[in-house]
């Protein structure tokens, strides 16, 4: 596996590359987020949150746009670091320094298992079949399953399920899903959504799917 590790304390960035290499890895070292974003494509980045260039959290976006290649984050105590807020930049996990080598080695090998997909596996294919839980989107067809159970949607209840599940448990504010939805240049009421999820929510099988937050929207998110 090459690993990327972007660090600018020597001491540590020293100790981890000589800890991994001896473990079997092959390690290629940066000191800064620029260098970070200039790297060749690793299997893995271990990507400190303080560098002396740029934001970790910028580098972290950048490239998670970039690359698939699982990030864990390397963060100090005293950088208070928000897990969900690393979650959401793209990070598929952090550790907190001072770390123990094996605690670092650990959490990369369990990253690596949570990310890597079979040898051999097909790549994934865009049009395939979205699955979350047991609810499942086939766009090409259009076509919606629960449980392998499909269920009939109208044209516009199947645009908005496939609009909400464009991006799993993100809120969408009604204006938000008029527009995409319906029309970019809709200027109807916005009650219009609402029915369309209450209709939605019945034809589901109940109120969880599809989460009111509000003064906001709607979010898509499997049952608890
Ligand atoms: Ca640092």
């Amino acid at each position: 596996m090459r690993i990327l590790l972007v660090e600018d304390d020597r001491s540590i960035a020293s100790s981890v590359v000589e800890g991994l290499e001896s473990s079997g890895f092959s390690v290629t070292h940066v000191a800064t987020g620029a260098g970070a974003l200039a790297a060749a494509e690793h299997d893995m980045v271990l990507l400190d949150l303080g560098l002396p260039d740029m934001d970790g959290r910028d580098v972290c976006r950048e490239l998670r746009a970039r690359t698939k290649a699982p990030i864990i984050m390397l963060t100090a105590r005293s950088e208070e670091f928000d897990r969900v807020l690393g979650l959401e930049l793209g990070a598929d996990d952090y550790v907190t320094k001072p770390f123990s080598f094996r605690e670092l080695v650990a959490r990369i090998r369990a990253v690596a298992r949570r990310t890597t997909t079979e040898p051999g596996a097909p790549a994934e294919d865009p049009a395939a079949p979205q699955s979350i839980a047991g609810l499942k989107i086939d766009r090409r067809t259009r076509r919606v399953f629960i449980d392998d159970q499909e269920v009939h949607l109208t044209a516009k209840e199947f645009d908005l399920l496939a609009f909400l599940a464009g991006d799993i448990g993100a809120v969408r504010t009604r204006t938000e899903i008029l527009e995409n939805v319906w029309d970019a240049h809709w200027y109807g009421p916005t009650k219009t959504v609402d029915a369309h999820v209450a209709s939605l929510r019945k034809k589901l099988g109940g109120h969880e799917w599809i989460q009111a937050v509000r003064g906001v929207g709607f979010r898509l998110e499997p049952p608890e």
